[in-house]
């Protein structure tokens, strides 16, 4: 199979200094409205910040891969004392939770990483984190071809769950014969 080098895109995730200002969703939602910045919903957000102000447990969760089914199992993780609750970690869109999906769609959203023509320097969640929760790096890697079609599969999925596949086929058939 053909490689082909990419660049690999890393936030790290400090979550012991977040405070939960929600900053991060408020931008991200906003970089991400149409035209870009007309609002800011925060519940339109490629990352949510998981919160449980008593116990003081702050955590920045992105928005990851949708998935029809959801896991046969939970995962609680308890990490210096803290219980989390499940799933907290991760970062799938599935049908056992709200979280991630477009209020007025259902539709699944996903981190881009803030994808843009040119290129930002940063995503736009880490440049308005003030208490440098988020972190940006970058590196190159050899992957396999096949990973952006398997993200153009994961989408078309989404889209057939929501609308059924007869909507789905006939929008493309009708696309590819305007194209
Ligand atoms: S902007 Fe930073 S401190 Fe504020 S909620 Fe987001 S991650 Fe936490
Ligand atoms: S990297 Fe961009 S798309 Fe992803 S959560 Fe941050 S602001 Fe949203």
């Amino acid at each position: 199979m053909a490689k082909i080098t990419k660049k690999i895109k890393t936030i790290k995730i400090d979550a012991d200094k977040c405070n939960g200002c929600r900053s991060c969703e408020i931008i991200c939602s906003s970089f991400h409205a149409t035209p870009r910045y007309s609002s800011n919903n925060p519940a339109r957000s490629r990352i949510q910040v998981l919160t449980n102000r008593l116990e003081n447990k702050w955590l920045p969760v992105f928005a990851g891969e949708y998935t029809p089914a959801e896991c046969m199992g939970r995962d609680k993780y308890v990490i210096d004392g803290k219980e989390y609750d499940e799933c907290d970690f991760c970062r799938a869109v599935c049908p056992s939770r709200d979280l991630f999906k477009e209020p007025d769609s259902g539709l699944p959203l996903k981190c881009d990483m803030c994808e843009d023509d040119p290129p930002l320097d940063k995503p736009k969640c880490v440049e308005w984190c003030l208490s440098d929760v988020l972190t940006y790096e970058e590196r190159e890697e050899e992957v396999e071809e096949e990973v952006e079609i398997e993200a153009v599969e994961a989408g078309l999925i989404s889209l057939i769950d929501k609308f059924g596949m007869d909507k789905i086929a006939s929008t493309v058939a009708r696309l590819a014969q305007k194209s």
